[in-house]
């Protein structure tokens, strides 16, 4: 199986790096062995939140100096500061063109709700969700929170009581559907994904609207919990359109409704654009010759080898298997990559969970072009993109979407210019 370029991973990180390439006519695969970190997504992308040193960050680009000083090896330190400006800056058009539709541009972070009802930084965030500008207010006095009675991943009292106390009062309504007694009687079953099938159904949404227009009374907005517009977003967009008032989705724990469906749209947007996407399938291992991949081997395929002048490895972090932690070693198993991390185990962790977790800056070495390195030796066509790259900790700073998108795209151009 020959192509253009074979992409191991599709997620954020690979599916934006195979429709930049798909897009500009080159014959490309996706080989994905499951399901990726979007479908926990909390439904917004963080570009850079806080520095290493723990300065809260409001203009990524503005932080770029102080990140460089503090993490040389991050890869936004990589990119350069004029890479990073112009690349952040396609971001919200290039989410666009792909059919997910984002709030926030350019370079300065905003305000999103958490399932726990605090607001927290953010870049960009999916227009289901209200995003605010100030860390201390919202844009309302009065909302209306609507719940599914019995559904567990959602706290209302939570949200609630944090809003209060940032000066907005909330009325909670609870409503029952028939169709999801049959759900409740397992409260396994209850979750987002499987709430949001039953709103797949006109008569059910046309239910709720009807609750919601009853019991509103004067809230300035309508708030729900993400269980709606799982496959299209044609189910909030009724909502919207008939509530009569604003209306908005909270995050819920997950899995996330929003997150899967923008799985769903940048896989059918890299199929549009004529990528060919292996869901299922998973590569256990290259061949090389020289400095160069030869051939890739996945499970399904047995001893039929992908050919490709290029490879992408992205194959996510510790959550995908794209790095595996043993006792005593960190390790990169597709391509045996070289992986920067601390010996000795006592220094991975902090035992307060909510310190810096140092395994989370382990990563694989890359050369300033994102291309792997085995050995010490830079492989010429195996480039590196997403949460698998080394130098970055993606919860303690914030940055996990970003790091995924701007690699993404930038190996993309990369790989696009060796073509001229
Ligand atoms: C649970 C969770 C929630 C997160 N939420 C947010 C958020 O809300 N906002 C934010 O900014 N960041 C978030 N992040 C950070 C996150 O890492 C990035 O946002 C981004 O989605 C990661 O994308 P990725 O493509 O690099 O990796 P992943 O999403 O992990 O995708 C890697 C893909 O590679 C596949 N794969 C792995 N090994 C192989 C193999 N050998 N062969 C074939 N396929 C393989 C996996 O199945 C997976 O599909 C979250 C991270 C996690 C773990």
């Amino acid at each position: 199986m020959k192509f253009d370029t074979l992409i191991i991973g599709g997620g954020l990180a690979g599916l934006v790096c195979g429709i930049a390439l798909a897009k500009k006519g080159q014959r490309c695969v996706i080989v994905s062995s499951g399901q990726s970190a979007l479908h926990f997504s909390s439904g917004s992308f963080d570009l850079l939140n806080t520095l290493p040193d723990g300065s809260q960050v409001s203009c990524p680009d503005r932080a770029w100096s102080a990140l460089a000083a503090q993490a040389p090896t991050h890869p936004y330190v990589k990119l350069g500061k004029e890479t990073f400006v112009r690349l952040a800056s396609q971001v919200q058009p290039f989410l666009q063109k792909s059919g997910v539709l984002v709030q926030g541009s350019g370079l300065c972070n905003q305000y999103r709700i958490t399932p726990m009802g605090t607001l927290k930084s953010t870049w960009l965030t999916l227009d289901d969700f209200p995003v605010c500008r100030m860390p201390d207010r919202l844009p309302w006095k009065k909302v209306a929170i609507f719940n599914m009675a019995g559904f567990l991943d959602f706290y209302t009292q939570f949200i609630v009581d944090e809003f209060r106390k940032i000066g907005t009062e909330s009325s909670v309504h609870l409503f029952h559907f028939a169709g999801l007694e049959c759900l409740r009687k397992n409260p396994s079953e209850m979750r987002s994904t499987n709430i949001a099938r039953m709103f797949e159904k006109k008569e059910n949404l046309e239910k709720l609207v009807l609750t919601i227009r009853q019991e509103s009374g004067d809230a300035e907005v309508v708030l729900l919990p993400a269980i709606v517009g799982l496959v299209a977003k044609d189910g909030l967009e009724m909502l919207r359109c008939q509530v009569e008032k604003p209306l908005y989705l909270l995050p819920t724990l997950p899995p996330s409704v929003p997150g899967i469906r923008t799985q769903q749209i940048l896989r059918k947007c890299f199929q549009d654009a004529g990528g060919v996407y292996m869901l299922g399938d998973t590569v256990k291992g290259v061949e090389k010759e020289g400095n160069r991949i030869a051939r890739v081997y996945s499970c399904n395929h047995g001893d039929i080898p992908f050919v490709a002048s290029n490879v992408v490895l992205a194959t996510g972090s510790y959550f995908s298997q794209g790095l595996i932690a043993t006792p005593d070693r960190v390790y990169e198993p597709v391509a045996d990559l070289d992986v920067v991390y601390e010996t000795g185990r006592d220094c991975w962790y902090d035992l307060n969970l909510f310190a810096r977790q140092h395994y989370q800056d382990f990563g694989v070495k890359t050369d300033a072009g994102f291309r792997g390195i085995y050995q010490g030796n830079v492989l010429e066509n195996l480039y590196v993109a997403g949460a698998l790259l080394e130098g970055f900790n993606p919860i303690r700073e914030g940055s996990g979407a970003g790091v995924s998108i701007l690699s993404a795209l930038y190996v993309a151009e990369q790989i696009l210019s060796e073509k001229l």
